[in-house]
């Protein structure tokens, strides 16, 4: 069979390579070992924020009656919980599936493996391709000294399918998945410990964000275990190396991801790449790829959904050289809408040097959302002056833009 171009693994990275290369007029094969849609779909972004958006309504509703609304005898149906996740999760990859199939893509549900000269074998067939993409993703990385076992060890696979909640959790890691998990299981009156090696909480975000998360996370009587590592675990103890021994009913694992990357690849994109993790850069890296549109690596948004949203882009403080920068800073309790919402935790902080915004860092609900208008503005060169003359609406978020550029 020949192709014009066969793509191995179909998560963000494969899937988006393969309609693009439809909308060109390529032939396409498409082969995936297990589910169309890859981590992203299945185990990552999208089911995440399922059981995410669960544990936020039950945190609103917990301090409903200060709203005015009075529920009594609220309580958590986890395995309930968890059905929607997959539901969604189901409904999401069908969608992809068919949109896959009428966008004229050809599947292969096979694990694949590239020979030489163009060629990919799978299901016991030899498939024959002008080009080759491997876009193979990541796998949850574990360590000699600490193995996932699959019912004391999670991973951030194993733990999308607890059908109950555990009454207590040490989270090992404090990047974007420990930090969401740990703000998910707080939600659900977990508790929860984080055991981090760096000194601070989230350690590639501004040391701003970091120390602010680490007040949240102890007004929300997350137990943290800074510059600390875990040395063994054994017979479901966790020794630190701080001297600590902890007890948790479960453990995740949640240290970062080993990139799964194929032998004889020649051209990989997405987390296979081992470049930066995250499902929206597999998607650029994908675009690029196979239409050539350019994209600024410096420019990629981080989004950590703590509680509130955490988002940044571009330098840090601690990147930057003292008198080399200014500071705008507003915090998010300065917002009206943030009252409304009952939602005034957080910051916005703009660094510029001569008005050229440098990076910029938000703790606040809805910074997913707002770190994206601070990337258009320095992707198209925009000064802190040109944003000061745009017209932000009011009661918002975004006004708070706005507000910072002003101190
Ligand atoms: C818990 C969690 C939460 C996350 N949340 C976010 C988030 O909120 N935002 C964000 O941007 N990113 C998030 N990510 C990261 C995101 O999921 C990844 O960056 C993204 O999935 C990478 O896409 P990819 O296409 O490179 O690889 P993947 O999605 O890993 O897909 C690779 C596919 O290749 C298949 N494959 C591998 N080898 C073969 C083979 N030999 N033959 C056939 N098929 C093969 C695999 O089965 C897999 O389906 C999260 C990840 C996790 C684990």
């Amino acid at each position: 069979m020949n192709f014009n171009l066969g793509i191995i693994g179909a998560g963000p990275a494969g899937y988006t390579a393969a309609f693009q290369a439809r909308a060109k007029g390529m032939s396409v094969v498409l082969f995936e070992k297990d589910k169309v849609g890859g981590v992203c779909l299945n185990k990552g972004c999208i089911p995440t924020k399922a059981i995410l958006h669960s544990a936020e309504l039950y945190d609103e509703m917990k301090c409903s009656a200060d709203l005015g609304i009075n529920c009594s005898d609220i309580s958590v149906d986890y395995a309930k919980v968890v059905e929607r996740k997959d539901k969604i999760v189901e409904k999401l990859r069908k969608s992809l599936e068919l949109s896959l199939k009428n966008a004229g893509v050809v599947t292969v549900n096979a694990e694949a493996k590239v020979l030489d000269n163009g060629k990919i074998a799978a299901n016991s067939e030899i498939y024959e391709c002008e080009k080759i993409i491997t876009a193979t993703g990541s796998v949850p990385r574990d360590f000699e000294n600490l193995r996932f076992d699959h019912e004391f060890v999670l991973s951030s696979d194993d733990i999308l399918n607890l059908k109950t909640l555990p009454k207590s959790i040490l989270i090992i890691g404090s990047g974007a998945i420990g930090v969401e998990w740990a703000r998910i299981f707080s939600a659900f009156d977990v508790a929860v410990t984080v055991v981090e090696l760096a000194e601070h909480i989230l350690p590639l975000a501004d040391i701003e964000v970091s120390k602010r998360v680490e007040r949240i996370f102890k007004a929300k009587k997350i137990k943290t275990y800074l510059s600390n590592s875990v040395e063994k675990i054994e017979d479901k103890k966790v020794y630190l190396s701080s001297g600590d021994v902890l007890e948790p009913e479960l453990v995740l694992l949640a240290t970062g991801r080993k990139p799964n990357p194929l032998d004889n690849a020649l051209s990989c994109i997405g987390d296979a790449c081992g470049k930066i993790q995250l499902a929206h850069f597999a998607i650029k890296q994908a675009v690029a790829e196979v239409l050539g549109i350019e994209f600024n690596e410096e420019l990629v948004p981080s989004v950590v959904y703590g509680c509130p949203e955490i988002a940044w882009v571009g330098k840090r403080e601690q990147d930057l050289e003292e008198g080399t920068y200014k500071k705008s800073n507003l915090l998010i309790s300065a917002i009206g809408k943030s009252h409304c919402d009952n939602c005034s935790e957080g910051f916005i902080k703009i660094l510029s040097h001569n008005g050229k915004i440098l990076g910029a860092h938000i703790v606040s609900k809805e910074a997913s959302a707002l770190i994206q208008q601070i990337i258009i503005a320095m992707q198209n060169n925009l000064s802190t002056d040109d944003l000061k003359k745009v017209c932000f609406a009011h009661p918002t978020y975004s006004e708070g833009i706005f507000e910072c550029l002003f101190r």
